[in-house]
């Protein structure tokens, strides 16, 4: 099939790549000319594993293309995929100025019929709200489909190639066929694609994240009350998990959610609740929680430091809001360094992907050291704001010589306590006993 997507950002241009691998013809569209002048010349523009290979096969394959010109990306392409920012208003709503700009834009350039897919995480009516919008100046036959992504960066492409489920908001049959042809390749598990209406499809995609960050919060305060009881969050974890009916996934607690998704979408649909006039209670909390939980690793840093940061120096391993992603946006790892600095602190950082994003934030404000090790020489301690496999098991006789004091906090609980009491680390995690 002929497809576009428009925005080549994390979920366009994974969404693009990995339909162009299964032998359809991509052309994405993104108005960023450096970004898409990069992809053209084959450089890849973020970090996602596995992905530069299958870029790099279909783009020399030309299955794949780039181009800032809409109507161009549009030719002969029977499906558009919108894969657009919908980043959060002051009030928390959706601003869907990208989305229905570009919908705009498309209804001024139809000829024939295409089916236009809202893969863009946006609140329930906003099918119907594109739909106007084309129709505005195209009165020809199309079909507007809610078909929420839910990769999850850093899996990214696998998420795409095997996805738990697809679903599809949409009460057009044409487009139902079309899009069962489409994804076929994608489910041949036997993984369902689940076809329902085109709202219920749009508070899908805010029901799963919502919940997601809930669970995070809720261990999050499970492990503040650890902290304070003298339990193990290990522990508890484990004990809850074990239970079917709440599963072992997504109970790992640390220094809060970030990303683009979460805070945003949690946001937007306590937003979405106020315009209908209802209380979404518990979401409140859950923003709430996670923004104490952002800064809980920094009161234990000044507790231990007698409150008084200035002239420190502070290693920081990780600095992407989660493993294997370079993304930042949001992460927990940018409020902590600011309030290290704001205290006095200096920082010296290092992250496998996300250093480039991070320099264009802090500049020179903070440095950034080549390997992990680099990192923590003669710092005062080393922190841990990411869980990158490569901190898991270190050479901790190496660190223990390059620290200036054998001081750890860690916010992601990659170490055992048991033997960072035995290296001799003064060692502070999260909802487990703090040790020497
Ligand atoms: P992103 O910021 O990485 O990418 C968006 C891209 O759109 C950018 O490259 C930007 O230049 C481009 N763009 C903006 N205006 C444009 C226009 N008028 N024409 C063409 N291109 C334009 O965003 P993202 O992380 O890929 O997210 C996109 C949407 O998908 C959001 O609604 C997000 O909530 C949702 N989503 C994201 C993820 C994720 O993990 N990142 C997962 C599921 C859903």
């Amino acid at each position: 099939m002929k497809i576009t997507v428009v925005g080549t950002g994390y979920v366009g241009l994974v969404t693009g790549t990995c339909l162009a691998e299964t032998g359809n013809h991509v052309c994405c569209v993104d108005i960023d000319e450096r970004k898409v002048n990069k992809l053209r010349n084959g450089q890849i523009t973020i970090y996602e594993p596995g992905l530069e290979k299958l870029f790099e096969r279909n783009l020399k394959e030309e299955r794949l293309s780039f181009t800032t010109d809409l109507k161009e990306g549009l030719e002969d392409s029977e499906i558009v995929f919108l894969a657009l920012p919908t980043p959060p208003g002051e009030d928390g709503s959706a601003d869907l100025k990208y989305v229905l700009g570009v919908a705009d834009h498309i209804g001024k350039l139809l000829k024939d019929y295409k089916i236009i897919i809202d893969k863009s995480t946006v609140p329930v009516g906003t099918a119907e709200k594109v739909h106007a919008a084309i129709a505005k100046n195209y009165n020809g036959e199309f079909d507007v489909v809610s078909n929420p992504e839910f990769l999850r960066e850093g899996v990214a492409v696998e998420d795409f190639m095997k996805p738990d489920r697809i679903v599809i908001g949409t009460t057009s049959e044409r487009a139902k066929v079309l899009l069962t042809e489409l994804y076929g390749p994608y489910v041949r598990q036997g993984n369902p694609i689940i076809f329902m209406d085109e709202r219920s499809a749009e508070l899908t995609k805010y029901a799963a994240n919502a919940f997601l960050a809930t669970k995070i919060s809720f261990m999050n305060e499970i492990a503040q009350m650890c902290e304070r009881l003298g339990a193990d969050v290990d522990m508890v974890r484990k004990g809850i998990g074990s239970d079917e009916r709440i599963g072992k996934r997504f109970l790992f607690p640390g220094i809060g959610y970030g990303g683009s998704c979460f805070p945003k979408d949690v946001k937007a649909l306590v937003y979405s609740a106020k315009e209908v006039a209802y209380d979404f209670a518990i979401l409140d909390a859950v923003t709430e929680v996670n923004e104490r939980q952002k800064i809980h690793l920094v009161s234990k840093i000044r507790r231990y430091f007698n409150n008084d940061l200035a002239g420190k120096k502070f290693a920081v391993w990780g600095l992407a809001f989660k493993p294997n992603t370079d993304d930042i946006r949001e992460a927990p790892s940018l409020e902590i360094i600011s309030a290290l600095l704001e205290s006095g602190a200096s920082v010296c950082a290092f992250d496998p992907e996300a250093v480039n994003n991070v320099k264009q934030i802090f500049g020179d404000r903070i440095n950034f050291a080549e390997t992990q090790y680099d990192c923590i020489e003669n710092a005062d301690a080393l922190i841990v704001a990411t869980e990158w496999n490569e901190f898991r098991t270190p050479d901790f006789d190496k660190i223990l010589s390059l620290l200036k004091d054998p001081v750890i906090f860690d916010g992601r609980n990659v170490f055992d306590v048991q033997v960072m009491e035995k290296k001799g680390f003064h060692y502070e995690s999260i909802g487990r006993s703090s040790v020497n």
